[in-house]
């Protein structure tokens, strides 16, 4: 039995990747789990999971979202491969809305649950790259390394009220996120599509794979079921952050 079994999640970023195999880990466990996304497959996810889906733009406003949720998820991310003077700056500012502003939103929104309860889990999937940087990812890189900050301190806040905050910092995922990001990557690398996965996302990386969304959900889950591990991040890079 885990810690999760008979609380309610919430997992944002849900209709793909990390954010799903979160929601089906968290759901396996025995929770009830909200899934929200901007994309409409979402339903059909939470359909499957017997969960609650929610479409929804998490640029915006969050108040239409339960607040009574013990385990939330703040996974929702997207990524633009692009040098700071070519950046667009309206591109930048709906990163870190995304990617910061709404985890700080929707943690606001179900804290008061938790310090009533007694007990919540606030798991953020921040990056290595909210640990380390790299070239032509500046929205990212701010937005991860502010999200490690901020899960810093609603640890502090939540303690007294049995409220754990961590982050998990994976490498490079087997997700569209990545997928995606493999012709922006040659071009601003000026290198072949073909070397992308062993010159960019694998480079820095000693174990040489790509990591799979469920070892990531696995971290998740496992954090979900510590009551003494807060204020930290879980590096799930292979051994990226020990250089
Ligand atoms: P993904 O593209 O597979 O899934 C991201 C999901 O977020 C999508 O379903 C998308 O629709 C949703 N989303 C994007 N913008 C949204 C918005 N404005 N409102 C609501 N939903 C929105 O990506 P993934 O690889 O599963 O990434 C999930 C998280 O993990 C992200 O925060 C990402 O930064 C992080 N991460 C990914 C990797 C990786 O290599 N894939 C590595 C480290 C961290």
């Amino acid at each position: 039995m885990s810690s999760v079994t008979g609380h309610t999640a919430l997992v944002t970023g849900a209709a793909s990747g990390i954010g799903l195999a979160c929601a089906r880990a968290l759901s396996s466990a025995g929770a009830e789990v909200h899934l929200v996304d901007r994309d409409p497959h979402v339903l059909t996810f939470a359909e499957e999971l017997g969960g609650i889906g929610h479409v929804l733009d998490l640029t915006g406003s969050v108040e239409s979202l339960p607040a009574e949720i013990d385990v939330l998820v703040n996974n929702a991310g997207v990524q633009h491969v692009a040098p700071i003077h070519e950046f667009p700056a309206d591109r930048f500012s709906a990163m870190l809305e995304l990617m910061l502003g709404a985890a700080f939103r929707l943690t606001r929104h179900v804290l008061p649950h938790m310090y009533d309860r007694g007990w919540g889990r606030l798991v953020h999937v921040t990056s290595v790259h909210g640990l380390r940087a790299s070239a032509f990812k500046s929205a990212y890189v701010s937005a991860k390394h502010g999200l490690e900050g901020f899960s810093k301190v609603a640890a502090l806040e939540g303690a007294p009220h049995g409220v754990t905050s961590n982050c998990v910092a994976p490498g490079y995922v087997r997700t569209p996120l990545v997928e995606k990001q493999i012709t922006d990557q040659a071009r601003v690398h000026d290198i072949p599509e073909a070397d992308v996965a062993e010159k960019i996302f694998l480079q820095r990386s000693a174990v040489k794979r790509l990591i799979e969304p469920e070892e990531v959900a696995q971290a998740v889950l496992w954090l979900c079921d510590n009551s003494f591990v807060t204020g930290t991040s879980l590096a799930v890079d292979g051994g990226w952050t020990a250089q």
